[in-house]
């Protein structure tokens, strides 16, 4: 080797090692800041525009610098969403096992999607594939995809049904196309979550057909039933939901699958949080009956907390998944358990089954259940808390993470919203829910303690007596 490429290249060893040494500090940082700073950012992305260097620089800067400007320019827009405090939407922590590994999956960078590539991560998404079903209570034989999230699961689930339902009735999407098919009818409950319609949308099947739900927004078994009766013989899709972004209720299940199913249907289950009340034995009764459902996807960044970006496709019929998303270019290579591009849209994509995996082996069962119960605890002490201000009220059943309150009038309750954020202690959501402005709380940080419950509710009561 030429002295000078020597040089250069111990130059880039030291660069790479100060930089990394760097952006661990930084992170070091940034966690230990979260119990202190303010939860929202204090800039916003305006503001923040002018904090960076506009021009693109012509040539080369130490890495060590790039990550230290990167840094200091972002703080103050960071928002403090893996801090115990951050109750908004529904956002989960990112536990520090799985943080750990995924900067492996940065440093080891595998493209995951064939066996032969990487076999370490193939056998590390097998064995968490076997451990999430069994964890879940759902089917041994059914095949699980590491997609980026629950809209993305969602539309690898419902990718799968879409083709199948229309097997059934003898048609080929994959080279008949949607064009001239009977078409696939869909029912959904009319408080599915948006991104159900998305994946809809993203799959040429238009619009669902609401049915209506309870004052929990929990699908009606009977409005489903009729809604079925009344189907004009064309292939059908259900969609139900485990854990509703307001009131974390949950869909009853058997009746409607069972229902679903009479009628040639297949069923699908969005629980992008709610799906790991099965984990928990205090919590299934939540999801009884949803094993028989075909499919399912939920999130691991939410509930389970591993870091953006990683949600599960599950189907129950292995085929039926791989028929919709495989891919079979002469060019890559096939085993015959099964490739891992085969289970979802992407053919590049990271190791996303090692943070999954590094979560669970670090908890174990009754850890993931611990922090389930966790969750339903501390949504419990909002729930009551809330109760007890003047004029407050609780709109939902607190069976599960998520407490939706109202605290009077509308304009009342968007107040508190606004002055939440003003105080800056803890982010709750501002929301409608049942034609009402509410207030929603959703716990879902492996970190809250009990103390960021009670100061929480101490800027609440704050927040309700302005
Ligand atoms: C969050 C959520 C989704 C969408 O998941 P993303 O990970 O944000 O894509 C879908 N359904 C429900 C019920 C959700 O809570």
């Amino acid at each position: 080797m030429r002295e000078g490429a020597r040089a250069d290249t111990d130059e880039m060893d030291n660069d790479r090692g100060a930089g990394l040494d760097r952006a661990h500090a930084l992170a070091v940082q940034w966690l230990d800041s979260l119990a202190a700073r303010p939860v929202p950012p204090r800039l916003t992305s305006e503001e923040m525009a002018g904090r960076l260097e506009r021009v693109l620089p012509a040539g080369p800067t130490n890495i060590a610098a790039v990550v230290d400007e990167l840094a200091a320019a972002c703080d103050p827009g960071l928002t403090a969403m893996p801090g115990g405090r951050f109750f908004g939407f529904v956002i989960g922590g990112t536990h520090p096992a799985a943080l750990a590994v995924d900067w492996l999956v940065s440093a080891w960078d595998q493209n995951t999607g064939l066996r032969v590539l990487t076999p370490a991560h193939s056998a590390v998404e097998d064995l968490t594939e076997a451990w999430l079903l069994d964890l879940l209570g759902l089917p041994p034989g059914g095949a699980v995809g590491f997609v980026t999230g629950g809209t993305m699961a969602n539309f690898t689930c419902l990718a799968a049904a879409r083709d199948e339902v229309l097997r059934r009735h003898g048609w080929d999407v994959a080279t008949q196309g949607l064009a001239d098919s009977p078409g696939v009818r869909v029912l959904v409950g009319a408080e599915r979550h948006d991104t159900i319609d998305l994946a809809l949308r993203y799959l040429g099947l238009g619009s669902p057909e609401a049915v209506a739900a309870d004052d929990q927004g929990r699908i009606e078994p009977a409005a489903l039933a009729a809604a079925l009766e009344a189907g004009d013989g064309r292939p059908t899709t259900v969609c139900l939901q485990a854990g509703n972004v307001h009131s974390g209720a949950f869909d009853p299940f058997a009746p409607c699958i069972a229902a679903a199913h009479d009628a040639g249907a297949w069923v699908h289950v969005d629980g992008a949080f709610g799906l790991f009340a099965a984990a928990s034995p205090a919590r299934r009764h939540l999801v009884a009956g949803f094993e028989d459902a075909d499919s399912w996807a939920t999130d691991a960044h939410k509930t389970l907390n591993v870091p953006y970006d990683c949600g599960l496709a599950i189907v129950r019929d292995r085929a039926a998944l791989r028929a919709a998303m495989g891919m079979h270019g002469d060019y890559l290579i096939h085993d015959v358990a099964g490739e891992p591009l085969d289970k979802v849209p992407e053919i590049s994509r990271r190791g996303r089954a090692f943070p999954v995996w590094a979560v669970l082996r670090a908890l174990g069962r009754n850890g993931v259940a611990d922090l389930v119960d966790g969750f339903c605890a501390h949504a419990r002490a909002f729930a009551d808390g809330i109760a007890a201000i003047d004029g407050a009220e609780v709109l939902n059943d607190v069976d599960f993470t998520q407490v939706c309150a109202s605290f009077g009038g509308d304009d009342h309750t968007r107040g508190v919203v606004e002055a939440m954020l003003a105080d800056g202690t803890a982010w709750t959501t501002g929301s409608r829910w049942r034609g009402r402005a509410v207030l929603r709380v959703s716990v879902s940080n492996w970190s809250t303690t009990d103390e960021d419950v009670a100061v929480s509710l101490d800027a609440l009561r704050r927040a309700a007596a302005r």
